[in-house]
């Protein structure tokens, strides 16, 4: 190692460096005095060096402290990243899940629209066979019809010649009751099976439809004349 700062007496003066010459001319006129100066010269440089040697290694030590926070700090920065990362991507595919959801749903809405045009296309169609052939007939829908279309037809002609037949009015009324109480009049039909099944105190409690089953997904009032 290569000592260039001037060497220092504990009094901080100067510590002459002697060539050797000097030296020589020294010790002849003081050798005792001269000797006694080059060994002080001799322990101050050693312990000049050691005190270097100690300062670089502090010095190592502070830059390998500082590396090492700074090495945790960013680690820390990126698992933060990581983080907000995921939390992103979790809060992608939430709204993900829910548009598929808004979708079906708006899919299922337009099926029940469509099955409500369909019938009340057909309610309309029946009426009007009904009060064209039935000759002012009272005009039923037909509970009994199957959501598999086993029936071709909705309603039924009970005209009004035949409203005095005990046994017809009796057939009527069952046709009629409410399928969950069998007390009420059904004048709720239910979709999408469209079976007309219960009365309108036990519609509300109903989730299902009372004749098939079915889970009911809307109901709508029939008005029954
Ligand atoms: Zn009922
Ligand atoms: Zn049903």
């Amino acid at each position: 190692m290569v000592i260039e700062a001037p060497l220092l007496y504990p009094n901080n003066s100067v510590i002459p460096v002697m060539e050797d010459g000097e030296f020589f001319a020294q010790s002849r006129f003081d050798p005792h005095q001269t000797e006694q100066r080059r060994r002080s010269n001799e322990k101050l440089r050693r312990s000049l060096k050691e005190e270097m040697i100690l300062q670089v290694a502090r010095l190592l030590k502070k830059l390998e402290s500082n590396a090492f926070y700074l090495l945790k700090q960013k680690d820390l920065e990126i698992a933060k990243e990581a983080k907000k990362r995921a939390e992103l991507e979790e809060i992608v595919a939430k709204l993900e899940a829910e548009n598929q959801a808004l979708k079906r749903i708006s899919q299922e809405k337009e099926a029940m629209i469509d099955s409500l045009n369909d019938t009340i296309e057909e309610m309309r169609e029946q009426a009007y066979y009904g009060l064209n052939n039935g000759g002012g007939g009272v005009v039923v829908v037909d509970d009994a019809e199957s959501c598999c279309g086993e029936n071709t037809g909705n309603f039924k002609d009970v005209e009004e010649g035949r409203s005095n037949n005990g046994e017809e009015e009796e057939e009527f009324d069952e046709v009629m009751s409410c399928k969950s109480c069998y007390c009420g009049k059904s004048c709720y039909m239910f979709l999408p099976c469209r079976h007309l099944s219960a009365c309108k105190f036990c519609e509300p409690f109903l989730k299902v439809c009372p004749v098939c089953r079915t889970p009911k997904k809307a109901s709508i009032e029939a008005l029954i004349f």
